[in-house]
């Protein structure tokens, strides 16, 4: 797995998709995008957790909204993988933050209801694409190979 950080990234499908059905949706565009997915689970987080995967908006002026709504009921955390780099393919797929601005075809445009609650997460960089991952899963819930 450490040597192929390169081709990993993490994801989240927010708790306005899961609440709104489109958690099936989300995943078929994931799987028809060429994502391998190496890891899956559904998890609620407690406000404190979701502040802590979000520390790093701890200064701006939507820390708070945005931690209470991704503890607002379920998501799904993915870790996913494709050859050539996944992080900007995943972002790429998901199109803009705020989804008025998102091209069409991105799974913003389709699924999300506004910049704040926007359907998905993406990682930025291969960087924190690990820390995240090892935030929300343990190795033995990282799936090698086929
Ligand atoms: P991302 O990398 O495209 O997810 O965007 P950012 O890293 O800029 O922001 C992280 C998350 O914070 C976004 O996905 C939104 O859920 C949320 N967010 C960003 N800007 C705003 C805003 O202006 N208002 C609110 N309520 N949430 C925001």
């Amino acid at each position: 797995m450490t040597e192929q950080t390169g081709n990993l990234t993490f994801g989240i499908i927010k708790p306005d998709a899961v609440r709104g059905g489109k958690t099936g949706g989300v995943i078929s565009r994931i799987i028809d995008g060429g994502f391998k997915i190496r890891g899956m689970k559904l998890i609620h987080m407690t406000l404190a957790e979701a502040q802590g995967f979000y520390a790093v908006h701890r200064e701006r002026p939507f820390f708070g909204e945005l931690t209470t709504f991704m503890s607002s009921g379920p998501c799904v955390v993915l870790a996913l993988e494709k050859e050539g780099g996944a992080v900007k393919a995943w972002r790429d797929l998901m199109g803009a933050t705020d989804p008025s601005k998102a091209d069409a075809g991105t799974i913003r445009k389709e699924f999300a209801n506004s910049i704040g609650e926007n359907a998905v997460h993406g990682s930025d960089s291969e960087e924190n694409a690990a820390l995240e991952i090892a935030y929300f899963f343990s190795r033995l819930e990282l799936v090698n190979g086929e």
